[in-house]
């Protein structure tokens, strides 16, 4: 348990307590029960621990990347896989194995995240992110940071140090800053490459494109569930614009009876769909993570918008899937899978 600091500089009644490892419900259980009947069935080796991670889904058609900027994403993906399964290894919990594989990925300015998040149309880098615990359904979020340098913190910060779940602008960074996170000047987050895309934006030699954000899910040994999402956003946006990443059930859902989520895209449809809490609403009733993760995905395109996801469901079946050109995006589990792919199969 992290030390109340934040309560104590702030003067806000610290309501963190150990979460419980929950039961699945009832409704969930005979969920369970049809799986079999219902949709795919479950992988027949279960492994003891999974941690699905996603670098963004958009127009990353193939051949559209260098070489050089596909290989150091890949880079950035693998080694925010080994971040968070050296966690899970030893046996530590879902909730941390998704913090540390998101804060590899937002230190890395591959991605648009932390460092080399997109840019707002006045050229500066607010920044989104929330955190699950599918064991009691505890959530924290953060929006519109400036000045932390790992968002995905921030949200655990707010999750664990404070009675809400959703903390914006000023007083977000100010949060994150008494309780000892590291902070930045705001140009720490411009990267030269996201400022050149935003002024091909303006000049219109381009459409904005929403690529990079990023995210994890991950099961534990004991079959805990956690999802983590943190984004710029899109680039080019308004700014004050809050995209779906920090909104739980939206950018990210985790419930240790159903499934955990984090999703990348055209985060208006993700907000307007209720996304990843559809997905999971859709494992509890008892369909396959690709399944359920396909179904929604179908909303989001039937209303005009494209992304992806990743997912692993209660029975640790996962889906990475998207309906964009590409998503960067890597598996890795206790039974020895390891890959990171960027293109469909
Ligand atoms: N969903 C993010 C947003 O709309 C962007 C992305 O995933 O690329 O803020």
């Amino acid at each position: 348990m992290r030390l109340l600091v934040v309560g104590a500089a702030l003067g806000l009644a610290a309501c963190a307590s150990e979460p419980p490892v929950r039961e699945a419900p009832v409704e969930a259980r005979s969920a369970q029960a049809r799986e079999g009947e219902t949709s795919t069935p479950a992988p027949l080796e279960k492994p003891e621990w999974t941690l699905l991670v996603h670098g963004g889904a958009g127009a990353l058609s193939s051949g559209s990347l260098s070489a050089e900027r596909e290989a150091a994403a890949m880079a950035g993906l693998d080694a925010a896989m080994e971040a968070g399964a050296a966690v899970l290894r030893e046996g530590g919990l879902a909730l941390d194995a998704v913090e540390a594989a998101v804060r590899v990925l937002e230190d890395d300015e591959s991605f648009n995240a932390g460092r080399g998040a997109v840019l707002t149309l006045a050229g500066k880098a607010e920044l989104d992110a929330m955190i699950m615990d599918g064991r009691d359904r505890n959530a924290g979020a953060v929006a519109q940071l400036r000045f932390t340098k790992n968002p995905i913190s921030a949200a655990r910060l707010v999750m664990e140090q404070t009675p809400h779940v959703m903390f914006a602008g000023i007083h977000a960074d100010a949060l994150a800053a008494h309780s000892g996170l590291d902070m930045r000047e705001e140009d720490y987050f411009v990267t030269e490459q996201r400022l050149d895309s935003l002024q091909r934006v303006l000049d219109q030699l381009e459409e904005a494109k929403n690529t990079g954000t990023v995210g994890a899910v991950a099961m534990d040994r004991e079959g805990n569930l956690a999802a983590a999402t943190s984004t710029g956003g899109m680039m080019a946006k308004m700014p004050g614009r809050v995209g779906d990443a920090p909104i739980v059930g939206a950018g990210g859902y985790a419930d240790n009876a159903s499934c955990a989520v984090s999703s990348t895209g055209h985060g208006e449809y993700y907000i307007r769909t209720s996304f990843a809490r559809m997905v999971c609403a859709r494992v509890a009733e008892g369909m396959s993570a690709e399944a359920a993760t396909q179904a929604t995905l179908k909303e989001i395109a039937d209303l005009g918008g494209d992304g992806g996801a990743i997912v692993i469901s209660h029975d640790g079946s996962v889906s990475l899937a998207f309906n964009s050109a590409g998503m960067y995006r890597g598996q890795i589990d206790a039974r020895g899978v390891k890959e990171t792919k960027v293109y469909p199969d």
